[in-house]
């Protein structure tokens, strides 16, 4: 029966595939109890779902050869053999008649009693037939829920795979979206957590927060999910997939139209050039961004070579990795995050605190590396020595005190000279930034500008730790709002303080490519925004249809506002102007 489910939209696109969730028996059933005409019903689902599982372990047999028979046909006897056992099922059926379980339930309790009993077994093998017990009630509760038509069987025969899940680490994206899988669906998260950010990179479609998906989408449901709008169909109809095609079409539309403001300039109606950098976190967004007129790469979240693998690069290969960034931005600046590592961006490197009470609170992106120092020792080596094939600065996360920059500085200066000594040539001099994602390193940014050649507003933190919400808890979704009066006074003082200063100011949280804020951000006087290359165009599309001088004018309107009401409302002051 078709169902529609909400989430929120974290990574655009749509999607159709069969659902893959993540251990299927851990999730949620119904366990309301049934009527009492609803008994007979329940018994015959749970028999078709036998008879069905046991039509697949036989199929599944049939289809094995060769050594792959030799081993795997044991357990697949062993599974069948476990499907016939009077006592498992009588125990299933019982449940439903006496207890009123619905059919899942009276799985999930079985299985449970069945684990235990298992675990309480000294011998090591009787204990591992736990698992068999769980694989042969696992497959019956898919088959149960497998309640669809022939031809959507079929049809999602033909699709790929979408995961669905309650939560996936960022390192855990690259190798689903190199294993083909279309889409993600999560029953927890947020648009800013770092896993969305990689799923925008990664063009694979998201939805986070969709609170109902483990309870309502089983195992092999086809759905169609819709990453723009935190929509997912379960068992979607004819009428869905015209409304694929229909989306599949528009989005050719509208990338010709923006296709035509490739390489074009970005420039407000009264004459204001307005530099868009891109975010890069792989070469494919390099690409995208270069194909794409990006002003260079406002940041480069170096985290990502650390997340994809088991060990620490070392700084030969970090440098190729940076040499090439450099390279396939042409000649076009580079900034380079040292390593944020910590919090949600955690590796298997062995480098992040894992006992911390408050990972956001932490040991986390600069605290981290000075801990460390041999490590940004040769993250600073393998920057500088990119240096030489064109131009990059280096951007220091999570800094909270000018004494930070000044470490940093003097070991990238030590670097420098050794790199010099050895005969390597670098750039004269490479520009310093810090990110300015920590309340107090905003509102002290005055004692700090000095000691900076640039800074860069990561809106993702900065929100986060102002608002003290956490950004991935989905609980407070409602809370994270980079309209709250404290953000935005955050935000004007420190691009005042820069231009102040004469320091360059960007800014490169997921707001900047949020056309919903482009008219916000020109009026507190942003001329440098760096986001992901995909949301490039339709920024610059915005932005050349405003008028910077006259936005400027109610900056002070949008500082006094007190609450998200009176600025939303200026806010539509300002689109109305236009
Ligand atoms: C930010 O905090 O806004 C930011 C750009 O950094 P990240 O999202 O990688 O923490
Ligand atoms: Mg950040």
């Amino acid at each position: 029966m078709r169902s529609v489910l909400t989430g929120t939209g974290a990574a655009r696109g749509m999607a159709l595939g069969r659902a893959r969730l993540e251990h299927p028996s851990r999730y949620l059933v119904d366990d309301s109890p049934l009527a009492e005409h609803e008994i007979e019903d329940e018994l015959e689902r749970l028999r078709r779902a036998i008879a069905l599982a046991r039509d697949e372990l036989r199929t599944l047999r049939e289809k094995l050869h060769g050594s792959l028979e030799r081993e795997v046909a044991e357990f697949i006897d062993a599974h069948s053999l476990m499907l016939a056992d009077r006592e498992l099922t009588n125990g299933l059926f019982e449940l439903i008649r006496v207890g009123r379980y619905r059919a899942s339930a009276a799985l999930k309790t079985q299985r449970d009693r069945l684990v235990a009993v298992f675990e309480a077994m000294d011998d090591p093998y009787l204990r591992s037939r736990k698992e068999d017990v769980e694989h042969v009630l696992g497959r019956v509760q898919a088959s149960l829920a497998r309640e669809s038509s022939v031809e959507e069987r079929r049809l999602a025969a033909r699709v790929g795979e979408i995961l669905v899940s309650d939560t996936v680490a960022p390192s855990e994206l690259v190798p689903l979206a190199e294993r083909g899988v279309l889409g993600v669906v999560l029953s927890s998260g947020s648009q800013v957590s770092h896993s969305a950010i990689l799923a925008r990179s990664l063009h694979l479609p998201m939805i986070v927060a969709a609170h109902d998906a483990l309870s309502h989408i089983q195992d092999d449901d086809l759905i169609l999910i819709d990453g723009e709008h935190g929509e997912i169909v379960v068992h979607p109809t004819a009428q869905d997939l015209a409304r694929l095609r229909a989306w599949q079409r528009e989005t050719s539309q509208k990338s010709k139209r923006l296709a035509l403001l490739r390489n074009a300039e970005t420039r407000t109606k009264d004459g204001v050039t307005i530099s868009l950098h891109a975010n890069a976190e792989s070469p494919a967004d390099v690409a995208q961004a270069r194909v794409l007129g990006a002003s260079g790469v406002g940041l480069y979240r170096t985290e990502f070579l650390f997340l994809q693998r088991k060990e620490i690069p070392s700084e030969d290969e970090q440098f190729l990795a940076y040499r090439d960034l450099v390279l396939g931005m042409g000649g076009l600046p580079v900034t380079i995050r040292t390593l944020d590592l910590g919090a949600d961006k955690a590796d298997a490197s062995g480098l992040v605190m894992d006992d911390e009470e408050n990972p956001a609170l932490g040991v986390r992106g600069v605290r981290l590396s000075l801990r460390h120092p041999q490590l940004l020792v040769s993250q600073l080596r393998a920057i500088l020595r990119a240096s030489g094939y064109g131009p990059i600065r280096v951007l220091v996360p999570m800094v909270s005190t000018v004494e930070e920059v000044l470490s940093v500085r003097a070991l990238l200066q030590e670097c420098a000279r050794d790199l010099r000594t050895a005969g390597y040539e670098i750039a004269d001099h490479t520009e310093l930034g810090a990110m300015i994602e920590v309340p107090a390193a905003a509102i002290a940014l005055g004692g700090m500008i000095q000691s900076l050649d640039f800074v860069s507003i990561g809106t993702n933190d900065l929100v986060q730790y102002t608002l003290a919400v956490d950004r991935n808890n989905d609980h407070l979704a409602h809370l994270y709002d980079p309209l709250h009066p404290a953000v935005l006074k955050l935000l004007a003082q420190t691009i005042a303080t820069a231009r102040r200063a004469k320091r360059r100011v960007m800014l490169c949280g997921e707001m900047a490519g949020d056309r919903r804020y482009t008219a916000l951000l020109l009026a507190l006087g942003l001329t440098d925004f760096s986001m992901h290359p995909g949301l490039l165009l339709e920024v610059r599309e915005t932005i050349n249809a405003l008028d910077r001088e006259r936005l400027r004018a109610h900056a002070p309107a949008l500082l006094r506002a007190s609450t998200r009401a009176r600025i939303e409302g200026v806010l539509e002051r300002l689109s109305s102007d236009d």
